[in-house]
Order: structure tokens, then C-alpha cells, then sequence
């Protein structure tokens, strides 16, 4: 984050203490929005986010901000529904704008499984929270005029599922929202603070290694994005966690109004408009896991051309700009919240490419399982031990996870 726009939301960096209750490792949506509900929900503000380079300089500030709950299973469905109420709310909440837009998202189905795969989830989504509607294509048009209903003559539209709900907010000014009211409350922020190991007695964490120094904590909370797997060995933990670049891309600024979001099961990738105009898109993961933060053009390449089977007038706009993240994929496709059987080391990862919708939800059930030493409800299916358990929530609910 530059000075300017530090001073402009009137962040206050406050120096190090050596010790604190809770030690939040990761200065992204879900660290911060931790902070944020430890500090104003439970008044837990002996607390510091400690981020390596810059708060949002992570996957929290490089995704598409699509914000939606219709996924394949229950558990997903009412979790990921709940953190979209709380985003609508969001800005009055914290008192800062963050760019929340309702758009809609309609995701195309282009044969008779697909149609029958939307109708399902259609049902699934309305049935626990997320009210969502079949569409047919003349319905979709509707919605949507730019789509060819051909899909080039290749991917016929069929119908979709259209969650009307479905909605961005501006990925910076959500992770600047949560740090600034964190911050108010007294939580320290410590940016250019990498941590680089644990403090251990015997088994249990009780605190940080820093580049600046030691911290105990009471509890540190891992908070890492994709590089989760490097801090939870330092606690002696093995994670089903991998971690994948995943990369998108914006245009130059498209003329007319394109209000949706659309997605396409079968030629998976998404689109929707930016707040400056420009077409925002993405894809799949890429296949080898890696750190690297490297995009190139087979991307573009093969997402640009499944877009603009869908979406024409597409060939008339230039690609601006494209970046990568690094995601940490769980095998079942759901993240992985609470405690691990190591005492005084919780985590909150798995967010995949789809955790930037998660983030208040997120925040606040971990700093409800922290503040009361309970499992809420809504998160104790993601718990680390359903693996060990058979109880995975297998959930391939986004053109990421594929
Ligand atoms: C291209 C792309 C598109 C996406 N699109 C969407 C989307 O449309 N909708 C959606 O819901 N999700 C999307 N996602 C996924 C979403 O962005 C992430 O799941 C979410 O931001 C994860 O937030 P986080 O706080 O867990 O991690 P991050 O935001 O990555 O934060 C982790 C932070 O930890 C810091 N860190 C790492 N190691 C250390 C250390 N040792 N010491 C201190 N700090 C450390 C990092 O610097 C980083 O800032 C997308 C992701 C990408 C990459």
C-alpha cells in the first residue's frame, strides 16, 4: 500500500510488543477479518496481524472479487451464503466504502447434463439459503444481451442458473476496511514482518520467530494463503494442501454496460465488468503446483478464446493487464478452519480460488471458535480432522477448481 493511500484512511502502524494473546500470521482478507471480529465482536484487541511485504499484497488483492454462495453441497452453500449477507452489510459496518455491487451471476449450461446440472443446482442453493432460479436461454438473453445463444455454433446456451444475489466489492478497499476497523480497536498491523518460525515448549506454540524478533502469543493463528504448508510444518503438521498459481486477465475499457456475471460450466471461465469498464476474467488453476507468481500467454490464450465463443465482442477490446496468485488448494475443494491437535496453532487455509467470498464469514467464525474455545456450527464441517474422519465436502464449485 503507498503512503498516499495510507494516510488517506488513516491507518496507525504501532510498534511491536514482544507478546500478545493472538498472533495472526497473514495480513490478507482472512487474517485481518479475524482481527477485525476478534476486536469488535468479542473485545479481543491484545491481538497483531503480522504480513510479510503489504496487507492485500496476496491472493486477497489479486482476485476477481466475485462474491456468491450457489456451490454444490449444504454446508458450503449456507457458509459461503452467510459471508454474502455480511458483505452486503459490510459497508455500513465498518463505515467505509468497498465498491459492494449486486450483479447477478448466471452460469451457462450448454447440453442436456448441463441443463439438469443447473436445474440441481438450482434446487440445492434455494433449498439452503441461497435463493437461485433456472433460467432458460431466452431468459438468459434477457439478462445478458451480448451472449450468442450459439456459443459460436460450437457451445449452444441452453439455459443456466441464475443467483441473483451474486455480487463484487473491490478486493483492496475490503482488506483496507477490515484492517483500519481492526486497528481502531487497538489490533496491532505489522507490515514487512515475515515470520520464520515457531516458538515451541515441546509440542505447544507459544509464539513467532520474525525477522524483527521473537513474539509469544497464546495462540497464533496461520492465516497464510498458499504458503500455508511451510508454517504448519514448523508446527510439525503435514496439510492435504497444494499450492497452484492461478492466474486472469483485464481488457480495456468496454464501452456498454455489462451487468452480470457469467460463468460457463463447460467452457469454464467467468467474466463481469470492472468498475472502470474493463472485462475481468479467469480460468482454471494451473495444472503444475508451484510458487510462482510467473503468468504467460498459454493462459491467455486458451481463456480469451473460450470467452469470446460466448462473448464476441470481446475481439474488439486489448488485454491491459495480467497476474498470478498462488492458491492453496485443498484435495475436496473446501477450506479447512479451527484448531489442528497442536496446542496454542489454529488455521484458517484451503480458500483455494474461491476465499475472497469467504473473507467476513471467514474472519468471523474464527474469531468465534478463538474468543469462546467452541466450534461454531457453521464451520465445524471444515474442520482439519474430516480427512482422517472420511468426511470431506467434495465440492468442485468454481471454474478454479478445475
Ligand atoms: C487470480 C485469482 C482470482 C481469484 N478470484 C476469486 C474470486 O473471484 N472470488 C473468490 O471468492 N476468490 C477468488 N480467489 C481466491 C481468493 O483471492 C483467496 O482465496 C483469498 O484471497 C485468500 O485470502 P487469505 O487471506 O487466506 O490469503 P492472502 O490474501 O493470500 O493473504 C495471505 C498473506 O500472508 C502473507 N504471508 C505469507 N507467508 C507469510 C509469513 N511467513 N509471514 C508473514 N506473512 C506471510 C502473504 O504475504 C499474504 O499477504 C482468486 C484468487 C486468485 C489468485
Amino acid at each position: 500500500m503507498n503512503e498516499f493511500v495510507e494516510r488517506l484512511i488513516g491507518l496507525h502502524w504501532a510498534e511491536p510488543k514482544p507478546a500478545y494473546d493472538v498472533v495472526i500470521v497473514g495480513g490478507g482478507g482472512h487474517g485481518l477479518a479475524t482481527a477485525y471480529y476478534l476486536a469488535t465482536r468479542h473485545g479481543i484487541n491484545n491481538v497483531c496481524v503480522l504480513e510479510r511485504a503489504y496487507i492485500g499484497g496476496g491472493n486477497s488483492g489479486r482476485n476477481t472479487t466475485v462474491i456468491r454462495a450457489n456451490y454444490g453441497i449444504p454446508e458450503a452453500v449456507r457458509f459461503y451464503q452467510h459471508s454474502v449477507d455480511l458483505y452486503q452489510g459490510l459497508e455500513e459496518e465498518t463505515e467505509r466504502s468497498v465498491m459492494h455491487r449486486a450483479k447477478g451471476l448466471l452460469w451457462l449450461a450448454h447440453s442436456e447434463m448441463g441443463v439438469r446440472a443447473e436445474r440441481a443446482r438450482a434446487e440445492v442453493n434455494t433449498a439452503f439459503g441461497a435463493k437461485t432460479e433456472f433460467v432458460s436461454a431466452q431468459e438468459v438473453k434477457e439478462i445478458c444481451p451480448q451472449i450468442d445463444l450459439s456459443g459460436g455454433g460450437e457451445w449452444p446456451v441452453m439455459g443456466g442458473s441464475h443467483y441473483r444475489a451474486g455480487a463484487t466489492a473491490r478486493h483492496d478497499r475490503v482488506v483496507w476496511a477490515y484492517a483500519e476497523g481492526a486497528m481502531r480497536c487497538g489490533v496491532h498491523v505489522h507490515q514487512r514482518t515475515a515470520v520464520t518460525g515457531l516458538l515451541k515448549d515441546g509440542d505447544r506454540v507459544i509464539g513467532v520467530k520474525t525477522d524483527k524478533g521473537p513474539i509469544a502469543a497464546s495462540l497464533v493463528l496461520s492465516a497464510v494463503g498458499g504458503q500455508v504448508t511451510t508454517l504448519a510444518s514448523m508446527a510439525g503438521l503435514r496439510l492435504p494442501i497444494r499450492s497452484h498459481p492461478l492466474q486472469a486477465f483485464v481488457t480495456n475499457h468496454y464501452g456498454l454496460e455489462f451487468d452480470p456475471i457469467v460463468a460457463s460450466a463447460d467452457l469454464l471461465f467467468y467474466a463481469s465488468q470492472t468498475a472502470r469498464g474493463e472485462m475481468l476474467m479467469g480460468a482454471e488453476i494451473d495444472r503444475q503446483p508451484s510458487y510462482s507468481y510467473r503468468s504467460g500467454h498459454p493462459f491467455i490464450q486458451s481463456c480469451a478464446l473460450r470467452a469470446m465463443t460466448l462473448l464476441p465482442f470481446l475481439r474488439n477490446l486489448k488485454i491491459l493487464r495480467q497476474w498470478t496468485g498462488v492458491c492453496d488448494m485443498s484435495p475436496d475443494y473446501s477450506p479447512i478452519m479451527g484448531f489442528t491437535g497442536v496446542d496454542g496453532f489454529a488455521i484458517t487455509t484451503g480458500w483455494g480460488t474461491w476465499g475472497f467470498k469467504g473473507i467476513p464469514a471467514g474472519g468471523e467464525q474464527m474469531a468465534l471458535l478463538i474468543a469462546s474455545g467452541e466450534v461454531p456450527e457453521l464451520i465445524a464441517p471444515f474442520a482439519l480432522d474430516r480427512f482422517a474422519r472420511d468426511r470431506t465436502l467434495a465440492d468442485r464449485g468454481s471454474a478454479g477448481t478445475h
